[in-house]
């Protein structure tokens, strides 16, 4: 079979808001340049395509999304008056509670950097859908269901983004083509512009081979575990965001919650975890459940019933973590460079302004028919020209203050706050790497025993449950998209050193250890049909031997409102 290519001007891969975004600016560029422009100047039908793994655009968009504005507005500047932009609710009420075992404490003031009065609540799956549409009317190819698996290189430059190759379909367990094979396309592009979200696929071949991340810090991350929940009718009237600190965890962990209320009688609660936590029995899934089982928990939440469930990890790392962003030909954007303020917890604004200062860039070469290395370097200039740049550095050691747990981090980081991060990035370490073995947590014992929680899977609910509610889906007969390096870890040391901690961390029950006949002992069964793309375990696995690549196109999560 021969693969088919296609030609483009430039490709952005991701359909989360940095890429939509930087697609519909690139139209815009490229519509104001043409009105002006002497005829045989003009960008004459502009090729402009955009590639997301997900079913439709929006079916992996998850995020606590209370939304800073101030990109959405530079892009779209009337959005607040269409009548179908998908707005849930403006914050109107906001609180911030410190839980223990069972009671809270109420915050006297809500730290600035948290406040969120006046701000949109949306469904980021929902925001994702209304910019594609956008997109497309104004004439950007979106092209669902296709999974960037490889990057296209230069024949003549090895180091020189050309493109990128989509997945193959219709490929059996053993890797040989079903009656339903499909073979991948070549979608090759003077520009390529990488925004596909957290811990990308594409985005780390890039890093790794131009080494983009030599002079920053690690990418670092979060787990978030959130839920939707249908609550009595009448019962949700306002806008309303409690953040919640403490309970249920330690004071080594950082992490918090939050709940806030979405349009109609639902209602939104998460819980975000540091994936360096030190315990290697950390369920950020199962401490959900237990936040929720929380006295001041149950009394806001009563009578609410779960719908929706899903998980994503989250770039916590911010400006020190931002890597190089570009090479010959490819930029990086949004989540996939870190583009998050940590402190504010909040990106879906600096992804969608990075993805349009790419664009800016995008069409400037286009214009000079150059995208070499010096070309693209004006990305980064455009990004440390911005009010990007302004936001984020101020947050720079936001992460290395908070490394060692909540006490230290809280008095490091209110400094922060009062007199300025200093002029110098303070390091800080891979994820992986703080997670502690078992005996230095557990002394010779098993993880200890979990709390009694009465699973009734309407409002507790149990991990598989959770994952139905996600509406994950895989074709089981296809090649294993998490592929384990060596399996004999799992069984022996793994077990022995960290108790095999990706049966606990995984928010989706893909890992397992059963019993086997053949070797007596308990083997790793990998239920992949679970998985909901977080990346957790990619990014916590303490031997680095797990790798997340993408299934075939159009399969995993759909979230569709969270
Ligand atoms: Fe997340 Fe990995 Fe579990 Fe999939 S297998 S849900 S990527 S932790």
């Amino acid at each position: 079979m021969e693969r088919e290519s296609m030609p483009v001007d430039v490709l952005f891969v991701g359909g989360g808001p940095a890429c939509l975004a930087g697609a519909i600016h690139l139209m815009d560029l490229i519509e104001k340049h043409n009105e002006s422009a002497p005829e045989d100047q003009q960008l004459e039908e502009p090729m402009i395509a955009l590639i997301e793994k997900g079913s439709e655009v929006g079916a992996h968009g998850i995020s606590g999304a209370i939304l800073d504005p101030r990109a959405l507005t530079e892009l779209i500047p009337d959005w607040q008056t269409r009548d179908d932009f998908p707005h849930e609710r403006t914050v109107d009420a906001e609180s911030m509670q410190f839980l223990t075992k069972t009671g809270a404490i109420t915050a006297p003031i809500i730290p600035p950097f948290l406040k969120d009065h006046g701000l949109p609540i949306i469904s980021v799956a929902k925001l994702e859908k209304w910019l594609a549409e956008g997109a497309e009317e104004k004439g950007v190819m979106v092209f669902p269901g296709f999974a960037g698996v490889d990057l296209l290189w230069d024949e003549d430059d090895d180091k020189r983004v050309t493109g990128v190759r989509t997945g193959d379909k219709g490929v059996d367990a053993h890797g040989e083509p079903k009656g339903t094979f499909e073979l991948g396309m070549d979608l090759e592009a003077k520009v390529t512009i990488l925004g596909e979200g957290p811990r990308g696929h594409l985005a780390r071949k890039l890093i790794e081979k131009l080494e983009l991340d030599k002079d920053s810090q690690p990418q670092v991350y979060e787990v978030g575990c959130k839920e939707l929940l249908d609550m009595p009718e009448g019962s949700v009237t306002r806008g309303e965001v409690t953040l919640l600190a403490g309970y249920p965890l330690d004071l080594d962990t950082f992490g918090g919650g939050f709940i806030y209320t979405m349009a109609g009688d639902k209602l939104a609660i998460g819980l975000l975890v540091s994936l360096n936590a030190k315990d290697p029995a950390m369920d950020c899934h199962y401490l959900l459940q237990k936040l929720k089982n929380h006295p001041f928990v149950r009394r806001k939440l009563a009578g609410g019933k779960v719908v929706k469930y899903g998980a994503k990890t989250v770039t916590v790392g911010g400006w020190a973590s931002v890597p190089k962003l570009y090479g010959a030909g490819a930029m990086l954007c949004g989540d996939t460079a870190s583009f998050l303020n940590p402190m504010r917890i909040k990106g879906i604004h600096l992804s969608m302004k990075t993805g349009m200062l790419a664009a800016e860039t995008a069409f400037a070469a286009l214009l000079s028919g150059d995208s070499s290395e010096s070309a693209l370097a004006a990305f980064a200039q455009k990004v440390d020209q911005s009010w990007v740049k302004e936001e984020m550095e101020p947050a720079k050691n936001w992460h290395s203050a908070f490394e060692n747990g909540m006490v230290q981090g809280g008095f490091r980081g209110g400094l922060q706050f009062l007199f300025g991060p200093g002029k110098d990035i303070q390091p800080f370490h891979a994820d992986y790497k703080e997670m502690r073995k078992k005996a230095a947590v557990y002394g010779s014992n098993d993880y200890p025993a979990r709390d009694d929680l009465t699973y009734d899977n309407e409002y507790i609910v149990d991990k598989l449950t959770d994952v139905y509610r996600s509406g994950t889906k895989h074709d089981e007969d296809q090649p294993c998209h998490l592929l384990i390096a060596d399996r004999e870890i799992c069984a022996t040391k793994c077990k022995e050193e960290y108790g095999n901690p990706c049966e606990r961390f995984c928010p989706a029950q893909v890992y397992n250890m059963v019993d086997n006949q053949e070797s007596g002992r308990k083997e790793m069964q990998v239920d992949f049909a679970n998985c909901v793309h977080c990346k957790t375990c990619d990014i916590r696995d303490p031997y680095q031997i797990i790798r997340w690549v993408p299934p075939e196109g159009g399969q995993g999560p759909e979230y569709g409102v969270l």
